[in-house]
């Protein structure tokens, strides 16, 4: 039973993930997708996804952020980019990430 749920929400990952990958790569260039942190056009090639949803063991109402390679530098930037982001989508969210 664990077993089904870890895949459930592996495969939902995955598809926030390609969901992304799509829109980024499809994105025509009068309408292109900018970064959640700074707003900068992101690179079709190069840019950082980050998945959050309220806790629970099924990824609903989650959201999928995309960052550029300015902010998305090291792993803590974008732990921070996505709280700042976040904090705009659910302003009275509270992280319950590890650090
Ligand atoms: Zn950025």
């Amino acid at each position: 039973m664990q077993a089904a749920e870890g895949e459930d929400v592996a495969v939902q990952l995955h598809r926030g993930v390609e969901d992304v990958r799509r829109s980024v790569a499809a994105a025509p260039r009068r309408l292109p997708i900018r970064c959640m942190g700074c707003t900068r056009l992101l690179k079709k090639s190069a840019y950082a996804v980050v998945i959050a949803a309220p806790a629970g063991p099924i990824i609903a109402n989650g959201v999928v952020l995309a960052f550029c390679t300015r902010c998305a530098v090291t792993t803590s930037q974008v732990r921070a980019r996505a709280v700042v982001a976040l904090k705009k989508l659910w302003p009275n969210a509270q992280r319950t990430a590890p650090n």
